[in-house]
């Protein structure tokens, strides 16, 4: 098959569940779905879950995950009896990080910002996704302008090609909450004290009434656009030098 622009545009008028079936029939147990573990995530896991039994979940645990998301990630496991593959980032550039930016470097600035994503976020997804022919995320077009433009089946550029599958993509933040309502989809506990967007703990924060739902995210940098680089290419580019740099610099 050809994922060129004309597959990209074939899937567009289908529900979730046709994307999503179709993806396991392709790909079975190289198709891993991505979890946070919010709202968007949960929908596609009670989908996949009810078509097949083994689907294969995995996380980006960065260390520095709320409790609550901890708990519910046990909570997740239990109810669908899945195993959820926990990535983590590297010891050593970590460390390095730690050692000469601080715990806290993403306060300083958004190049730091950056940094930290980077080393815990999106190098521990690129080992995560070794191995798939195609991933699943919970991504919608109506989370922010960087994601108006994502397709429902898409090649991801990003990373070596693989297949990204965005069945949520049309969907509305109520369509998603209707879901599951009417599925009874365990959710996040966070949500119930004002979060709306949930990543990691010194990062995100409940939003105000009438606040957009992302603005809970990296609070301090109004003016950046919302992304961590998961699924947006880190303004700063170059992340894998960067890195390097980092085991560099904690080896000498
Ligand atoms: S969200 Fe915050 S703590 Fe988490 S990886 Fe990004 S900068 Fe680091």
């Amino acid at each position: 098959m050809n994922y060129d622009q004309d597959l990209q545009n074939y899937f567009e008028a289908d529900t979730p569940e046709t994307v999503i079936a179709w993806a396991l029939q392709q790909w079975g147990s190289r198709l891993g779905f991505c979890t946070s573990f919010q709202a968007e995530g949960m929908v596609l896991i009670d989908m996949a879950s009810k078509m097949k039994a083994d689907i294969r979940v995995f996380t980006i645990d960065t260390g520095r995950l709320h409790q609550e998301t901890y708990a519910f990630m046990d909570q997740v496991r239990k109810h669908y009896g899945i195993d959820i593959q926990v990535y983590f980032p590297d010891l050593l550039q970590v460390e390095s990080m730690v050692s000469t930016q601080g715990a806290n470097l993403f306060y300083d600035s958004v190049a730091s910002r950056t940094t930290c994503c980077n080393v815990r976020k999106v190098a521990p997804l690129r080992r995560a996704l070794e191995g798939l022919d195609a991933w699943v995320v919970g991504l919608r077009r109506d989370q922010g302008e960087s994601r108006r433009g994502i397709r429902k089946v898409e090649k991801d550029y990003e990373h070596d090609g693989l297949v990204k599958i965005s069945p949520l993509a049309d969907w509305t933040r109520d369509e998603v909450w209707s879901y599951i309502k009417t599925h009874n989809v365990p959710q996040h506990p966070l949500y119930a004290q004002g979060y709306t967007s949930i990543g990691c703990a010194p990062c995100t924060r409940a939003i105000q009434p009438g606040e957009d739902i992302r603005a809970g995210r990296w609070w301090w940098e109004a003016t950046t656009h919302k992304e961590c680089g998961l699924h947006y290419a880190p303004e700063t580019g170059s992340y894998g030098r960067q890195l390097e740099l980092l085991v560099d610099k904690k080896a000498s």
